[in-house]
């Protein structure tokens, strides 16, 4: 793993999750201290509410209240109830990873109300339980043992609500394959911290803590989301225009850029569709990022990208360009239709097996020097290289 790959994975949410366990580590700390732990559950919450609303990200609303909901419960309307308690443990876990996993569909909205209807449901349960198991020991089901107990001992959680923890976190790190771009790290973190909080001894100050670190990791997973999409494209997953921009403003020195645009296009969709010309265009990003390590791809536009070279000259990328160039044109795409294309296709349908079809891309290479100074002129120049490249005949690289 390289160190950039440990940092997405670890993610701004780690860092929060980190200082909570650190913070909790200071044994007695100073009485200002402890009364800055104890409000802030309180105003992280309401801050990420506030966040929530303003960027329409229903889930951290609907998230936070659990976590509200759930910290009500456990340390000031029944803290003297096990069995409530252990529901709890159950139902937080698998509330947080139901949230995590379900469409972004805003609050005020049928799919919204259902979702408060079932929060409700789950707070008349508790009350039930509450009456019936009072403060005495834990209703039975809630503590029931599928392994011995002597596994379980090292923390308060019984077994059911240990196993909600791994089912919710299995479901949350797997859903994130099923939909890229959600905010499943964040979700991963937040259910690590809110097993601290149910989990911590010190029941008064170390749960107020961790359910404000809980909150802020969703804030936090929130915010940082809010930032990829606004400096990614939805499509491909690759940084976009913006995000190019700011990148050639921050680059000095010597680079280069190469614009890359896939060959004839236009006639790939009209013969398969758009949404199969959608899905090459997700595979030739993928490729070109890829094999493009050393640069970093963008999705310039429409079937344009854009890669930048800090710190390289022309010569430099030209091989690994080359490279690129070859991967993209030995790729087989499958162009089976999954619905019909809105134009009538105009090539008879491969006969056997999915039919698969290559696409190539030409590209333009330029780099700043004393010609070319600033990065508009560079990718003016990078451009103009392309189109030389379209007129050459295409599926070659031009400088
Ligand atoms: P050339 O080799 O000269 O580049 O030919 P071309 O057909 O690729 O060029 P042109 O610029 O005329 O067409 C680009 C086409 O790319 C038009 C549009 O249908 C397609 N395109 C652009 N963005 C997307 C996209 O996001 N998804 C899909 N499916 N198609 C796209
Ligand atoms: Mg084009
Ligand atoms: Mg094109």
């Amino acid at each position: 793993m390289n160190a950039r790959r440990i940092v997405s994975t670890i993610g701004p949410e780690g860092l929060v999750f980190g200082l909570a366990v650190v913070l909790a580590l200071w044994n007695r700390p100073e009485h200002s201290v402890a009364q800055l732990i104890r409000v802030a559950p309180y105003v992280i919450g309401l801050g990420g509410l506030l966040l929530g609303w303003r960027l329409r990200r229903s889930r951290l609303v609907f998230a936070l209240l659990v976590l509200g909901l759930a910290f009500g419960l456990v340390t000031a309307w029944m803290p003297r109830h096990p069995s409530v308690f252990q529901l709890v443990a159950i139902l937080l876990p698998l509330n947080l990873a139901a949230i995590a996993l379900l469409p972004e569909r805003g609050v005020l909205t049928a799919f919204g109300l259902w979702q408060g209807a079932g929060l409700l449901l789950e707070l008349a349960l508790a009350a039930v339980i509450a009456r019936g198991a009072g403060p005495g020991p834990v209703w039975p089901p809630l503590a029931y043992a599928f392994l011995p107990r002597a596994l379980s001992m090292w923390t308060r959680l019984d077994q059911p609500a240990l196993l909600a923890f791994l089912l919710a976190a299995g479901a949350v790190a797997a859903g994130r394959r099923l939909a890229p771009g959600t905010t499943a790290r964040g979700y991963v973190w937040a259910l690590a911290t809110v097993f601290l909080a149910l989990h911590a001894r010190d029941v008064g100050l170390d749960r107020a803590l961790f359910f404000g670190a809980a909150a802020a990791v969703l804030g936090v997973s929130t915010i940082e989301l809010s930032y990829v999409l606004a400096y990614h494209d939805g499509l491909t997953g690759l940084p976009g225009r913006r995000a190019l921009n700011e990148a050639l403003e921050r680059v000095g020195g010597a680079y280069a850029i190469a614009m890359v645009d896939v060959d004839p296009f236009k006639r790939f969709n009209d013969t398969y569709g758009h949404e199969v010309g959608d899905e090459a265009l997700r595979t030739v990003a993928t490729r070109l990022k890829d094999a493009l390590p050393t640069g970093r791809v963008f999705r310039y536009g429409g079937e344009e990208f854009a890669v930048l070279f800090p710190g390289r000259p022309a010569e430099h990328c030209l091989p690994l360009l080359e490279a690129a160039r070859e991967t993209v044109a030995a790729e087989r795409f499958i162009v089976r239709r999954r619905v019909r294309p809105r134009k009538k296709p105009v090539k008879p349908k491969a006969s056997r097996g999915q039919p698969r079809e290559t696409i190539t891309v030409s590209m333009g290479l330029a780099q700043a020097d004393r010609r070319n100074s600033d990065a508009e002129e560079v990718i003016r120049a990078a451009d103009q290289a392309l189109y030389r490249a379209k007129q050459h005949g295409r599926n070659r690289i031009e400088s």
